[in-house]
């Protein structure tokens, strides 16, 4: 099976934790090498070009590569910007189909601005189209209403995908759910399936040098951000949280630590952040300067030592599909506190792998803290919470889901009825 993967706005192999990069890139880049071990698996993904270095062909595995083609300015861009640009990223993916003479069997397209290619090549090519939202306008504006940055046309966008597509694949019970209320997806093109966490690269490991890097020391009590600063990600509930533990619990707050990992290169892109200077200024204004340490983006392959040394990892997110974070710290055998949305309400069992908090609410958060850190030693096993992360998230496990209605979609490619209800005005060619 030859599969086409489009992901206009973002490159698998970017910088992860700055802003518009992170889960999508590491679920591409996981699930299709996962995908890879089936021998009769080829990929390509398709991106657009970021930097006039980085326009060549390059395989990460024998099976599997990344093109890079022209789609507006190559240099990096806010993806709420690039809609205009998807005509000429359509028309080069074409004239390299033409080109190359590639014969695919199915498009899977990522984000809304991906699919809008993926249906124009699934025209072209009558092929069936597989897409996957990561996330959902009308569900984030429903949480961030005073945040109106995303493309005008992208909830239109998102709905028509909803009936061109073949298959939807979400990465969250409740996200499907809302596509079903909304837009009527019907539960034979609607598939669930979670991601998957590589326990080759977040397992437990202690490393003292780790403890230096984030100005700690061996009795500090260590709770990790780790993501995109980006208010949908709720890093400022923490900081209000921190506040109120200042006046309600001094002991516990005199010993807190909070450490952000993500954010982008720490000198370069954290300082251009408007919601890093939003931050800082709250941080200034509260008087938490020296609680709260900026690490800037780490490789991923460096996360583990982070996840390792911290007490309890924080996922304060206000809209969330899946999230890998609290997986990730889970595999290391860390605790997440997460905001009870999503599926991550569902991944952390109260207790036995984390505890949550009402999403938005810095009271809820500090109460949540004051309980873990009362709680802690009796009833944590992190070996336990490492063995059950592993065993329920695995990228081998979405990748055999995946292939499955891979294959089923082409076996009923000209079968599958879509209510097609066409919107020229989306069309990118
Ligand atoms: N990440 C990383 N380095 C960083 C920050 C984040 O490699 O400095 C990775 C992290 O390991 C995770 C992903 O970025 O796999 C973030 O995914 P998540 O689903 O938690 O959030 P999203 O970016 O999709 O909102």
């Amino acid at each position: 099976m030859k599969i086409c993967a489009i992901s206009f706005h973002c490159c698998p192999f970017s910088l992860l934790g700055g802003d518009g990069t992170g889960g999508m890139n590491v679920y591409l880049r996981e699930l299709c090498s996962a995908l890879t071990s089936y021998p009769e698996v080829k990929i390509d993904i398709f991106t657009r070009i970021q930097n006039p270095m980085i326009r060549e062909i390059k395989y990460f595995s024998p099976q599997a590569r990344v093109v890079h083609l022209r789609g507006g300015p190559e240099r990096p861009m806010d993806r709420t910007k690039l809609y205009d640009f998807l005509p000429e990223f359509s028309r080069n993916l074409e004239s390299f189909i033409y080109q190359e003479r590639e014969s695919y069997d199915l498009v899977y397209s990522h984000y809304w601005l991906s699919g809008l290619v993926g249906e124009g090549i699934r025209h072209k090519f009558n092929l069936p189209l597989a897409h996957i939202y990561h996330t959902l306008a009308f569900l984030k504006e429903r949480v961030l209403r005073e945040e109106p940055r995303e493309h005008e046309s992208r909830i239109r966008a998102e709905r028509h995908l909803a009936y061109v597509s073949d298959a939807i694949i979400s990465s969250s019970g409740e996200e499907m759910q809302s596509l079903v209320d909304e837009y009527g997806i019907s539960s034979s093109k609607g598939r669930i399936i979670y991601p998957g966490v590589n326990k080759k690269l977040f397992y437990p490991l202690e490393d003292r040098m780790v403890l230096r890097e984030m100005r700690c020391r061996e009795k500090d009590r260590i709770i990790l951000y780790v993501g995109r600063i980006d208010p949908a990600k709720g890093l400022m509930t923490v900081i209000e949280a921190l506040e109120l533990l200042k006046k309600r619990d001094l002991p516990l707050y005199s010993q807190l630590k909070l450490i952000v990992v993500g954010g982008g290169r720490k000198k370069e892109d954290l300082p251009g952040n408007k919601e890093f200077i939003r931050i800082k200024e709250a941080i200034r204004e509260k008087k938490l300067t020296g609680k709260v340490i900026f690490l800037g983006s780490k490789k991923q392959s460096q996360l583990h030592k982070y996840y390792s040394a911290a007490e309890a990892l924080v996922m304060p997110s206000l809209y969330e599909s899946f999230g890998l974070v609290p997986v990730e710290a889970m595999a290391c055998g860390t605790p997440a506190l997460v905001s009870r949305i999503g599926e991550m309400r569902y991944i952390v069992q109260e207790g036995r792998n984390g505890f949550s908090f009402r999403p938005n609410n810095p009271s809820s958060l500090a109460s949540c803290l004051e309980h873990f850190f009362s709680n802690k030693e009796s009833l944590w096993d992190a070996e336990k919470i490492r063995q059950n992360a592993i065993k329920n998230f695995s990228w081998g496990k979405t990748a055999e889901e995946t292939y499955s209605l891979f294959r089923r979609l082409r076996r009923e490619k000209a079968s599958i009825t879509t209510i097609f209800q066409p919107d020229e005005s989306l069309r990118p060619v």
